[in-house]
């Protein structure tokens, strides 16, 4: 029985909005704050308004439950951290501020917290540190404000914050902390904490509150699951308290839908768009529970199919004690409103919701619901029916070794070849000319002959320092996924689309709608342009199929791996009219090869075996002569270096340097059985690796792997740096190299 006497609660809701402003005005205001032309007070000023527009805007879109606490100035993992007091010693100091951004980006004189993805999605959050140690102290400051400035405008919210057991389950320890200790283990303090941050809600006349625990739709131990009994056993044995909602998201609860059903939480958040739990199980588990309903999905931009929505909603009610009508997850993960995409093609318009449309379907079907008969409803047809299929064919290419043994005869190059990752810094001349060509100041051959040029500097500057394989530097992208997305059929790109990725960094993912088709060659003139001046090798650059899928919005109409297909038949063409052009070496990037990885253990390996299937579709077509190399940048590549090794690519680079050579401690590194070139510096930062450092790391590599089969690079493209920095940074690498090849 609930512990406490609780209002019920209001019928629709959204469990997070997005909180970057429709103009992205919070970014402009952290950023001006961080270059030091903003004041705090002029920052907070700005939050404040983008709070205020948010609450007035849910309002008046019709919704009844509105969430406080889900702004945030960086990240809302951060923030639940701070509302524990969880703050490293070496960041405290200055003002809450200033230690907020410096645990979230560093200052000065402190590295920052680790950051990370969250779950499947394109968002990082901060990853708090938790030891031992750690001494923990309710922090209700930023959730109390938040609810009396929405009272002060004469809203009541309901305060959200990270549950005890996702948020300990994601932190880490501390260097140093004893072996064995996991950050679970203060499981106890916290949830003291959590129970006072409770009562200080309570006091201030909070009716609900929201407890978003996505890590349970992972899978879990036992110890982790007894973690969740014993979490909310006690919270929700307080006496004062607001009424308790746990939301899930992401996934199904599988296993601890029962757990969380038998504590003496009153509402319960499920996502009916990812989960697959069937309504029935739904209904026995949480019977006495209030369910909040997650069936607009907070993840995709397409309209929800509505009967369908309604079936699953009427069934649910018929079955448990309330049925709320909600979002999947929070509307973090799609751009604010359709509101000025004035761009789009009408037809595809209407299948669209963005946040805003998504608030509007939500109030909808909350109105249809209480219209609706308290029958049980036929069963709705099940769009989703995911039957497995093989996977697809691709041919094979030669073995490695004939395939290296043609390609060193075409291409002759010295041992421990040095090459970049494509791109090359982005200069103000080449800025302004995008900025021109969007204004419609400037003409495409205007625009192009700018290309041109930075084409022909970027191809000096790798002459001159005496770089092996040569790269065009990508000046024609603006971004190695909306590029090719607007050069595909099948995709559409939106003006305002912007996505929050982390902090003040937001995306703008290119949507992709219909069947993809390649209608025309897409780099094939600038990777030409790029040989016609030199006589050395230039690679043709090309982003993989995983990659424009994992960082566009996806119809949901057919499988992903069916959607993954017909982009790899598109980067397929492209591959061969590379070939067919004379360009020798192709690089197809992966960086985004796990993004996709489902959370739960069991689906992990189908989800490999069928990103590796379409990267190899797109790149099995290339004679052996055609040397094929691929990218991935995450510090994680040691992972799934198994799966890295069945792409087949010839050459395979990765980040390396920035981890400290992680990826070289992996076992299966050394059986690695094709090109790798584990990057020796750290392009994320503008200082210029000394000449020691790069030859230590380059001799670590060498310690692991054979050096017929070491390449020399920089852990990713260059085009965040400038000129100077590149310039400065690559002939240290080749100066490097040049002794390291004496002593071969
Ligand atoms: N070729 C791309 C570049 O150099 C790769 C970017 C990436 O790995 N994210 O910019
Ligand atoms: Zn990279």
């Amino acid at each position: 029985m609930p512990a406490v006497r609780t209002s019920p609660f209001p019928a629709s809701t959204v469990l997070g909005y997005p909180r970057i402003g429709p103009d992205r005005e919070l970014k402009r205001a952290l950023e001006r704050y961080w270059d030091g032309h903003a004041t705090a007070d002029e920052l907070r000023q700005e939050g404040a308004r983008v709070r205020e527009r948010t609450w007035r805007r849910l309002r008046s879109l019709g919704l009844d439950a509105l969430p406080s606490n889900t702004f945030s100035y960086y990240d809302q993992v951060l923030d639940t951290a701070v509302a524990l007091d969880a703050i490293p010693d070496r960041y405290r100091g200055a003002s809450p501020l200033d230690t907020y951004f410096a645990m979230a980006r560093g200052a000065p004189d402190v590295a920052p917290l680790r950051m990370t993805k969250w779950f499947d999605t394109n968002y990082h959050y901060i990853v708090p540190e938790i030891g031992p140690d750690t001494v923990f102290r309710p922090v209700p400051d930023k959730a109390v404000a938040e609810v009396r400035e929405a009272k002060a405008l004469g809203l009541d919210t309901r305060p959200v914050l990270i549950g005890p057991v996702t948020f300990l389950l994601l932190a880490q320890a501390p260097a140093g902390a004893p072996k064995g200790f996991r950050p679970l283990d203060r499981l106890g303090d916290v949830l003291d904490v959590y129970g006072r941050l409770l009562a200080a809600l309570a006091a201030e006349g909070v009716g609900w509150t929201q407890l978003d625990e996505p890590a349970l739709v992972a899978d879990r131990t036992g110890a982790e699951l007894d973690a969740v009994r014993r979490a909310y056993e006690y919270l929700g044995t307080l006496t004062t308290r607001p009424g308790l909602f746990v939301a899930s998201y992401f996934g199904d609860l599988g296993e601890a839908l029962p757990v969380i059903a038998r504590t003496p939480v009153e509402a319960v958040g499920v996502d009916l768009v990812r989960g697959r739990t069937p309504v029935q199980a739904l209904g026995e588990e949480l019977a006495l529970k209030t369910v909040v309903a997650g069936v607009v999905s907070g993840r995709d931009v397409w309209r929800a199919g509505r009967e369908r929505a309604l079936a699953t909603l009427r069934a649910l009610r018929v079955r448990v004690d309330r049925v709320v009508v909600s979002t999947s997850c929070s509307l973090l993960h799609v751009p604010h409103s359709l509101e000025r995409e004035t761009g789009l093609d009408p037809a595809l318009l209407r299948r669209l919701a963005f946040a805003d449309e998504k608030v509007a379907e939500v109030v909808e079907l909350a109105r249809l619901l209480e219209a609706a008969p308290r029958v049980e409803p036929f069963p709705a047809p099940d769009v989703h029916g995911d039957t497995e299929a093989g996977l697809p064919v691709w041919e094979t290419r030669s073995p490695y070794p004939v395939r290296a043994a043609a390609q060193a005869g075409r291409l002759g190059l010295p041992p421990l070849p040095v090459t970049t990752i494509g791109s090359f810094p982005q200069t103000d001349e080449l800025r302004a000319a995008r900025a021109a060509l969007a204004r419609g100041e400037l003409p495409v051959t205007g625009y192009e002959d700018r290309v041109r040029v930075e084409i022909e500097r970027a191809v000096r500057v790798q002459e001159r320092l005496g770089l092996d394989v040569l790269v065009h530097g990508e000046p024609e992208r603006n971004d190695m996924v909306q590029y090719f997305a607007e050069h595909l059929d099948g995709f559409a790109v939106t003006r305002h689309g912007w996505v929050q990725s982390y902090g003040s960094r937001c995306t703008r993912p290119p949507i992709l709608h219909g069947d993809v088709h390649r209608p025309a060659p897409i780099t094939v003139r600038w990777a030409e342009y790029a040989r016609s001046l030199t006589d050395r090798p230039v690679k043709g650059m090309l982003t993989g199929p995983v990659t424009i899928v994992a960082w566009s919005f996806l119809r949901d109409d057919l499988p992903l791996r069916e959607v993954m297909l017909q982009v790899a038949d598109a980067v397929r063409a492209e591959v061969l009219d590379l070939e067919a052009a004379g360009v020798p070496v192709i690089q197809v990037d992966e960086p985004a090869l796990r993004e996709l990885m489902p959370l739960r253990r069991a689906a992990q390996d189908a989800y490999l075996a069928w990103a590796v299937a379409a990267y190899r579709r797109a790149t099995s077509g290339a004679g052996d002569r055609t040397q094929i190399h691929t990218h991935l940048c995450y510090s994680d590549a040691d992972q799934i270096i198994a799966a890295v090794d069945a792409l087949d690519a010839d050459v395979t680079t990765v980040e390396s340097a920035r981890s400290h050579g992680r990826v070289l401690r992996e076992p299966a590194v050394r059986d690695f059985g094709r090109g790798l070139g584990p990057g020796v510096y750290d392009i994320h930062s503008p200082r210029v690796p000394a000449a020691e450092e790069v030859e230590e790391l380059l001799e670590a590599v060498l310690r692991v792997l054979p050096a017929e089969r070491v390449w020399v690079n920089p852990d990713c493209g260059l085009k965040t740096r400038t000129y100077e920095q590149v310039e400065a940074a690559l002939a240290t690498m080749v100066a490097a190299t040049g002794r390291l090849r004496e002593r071969l």
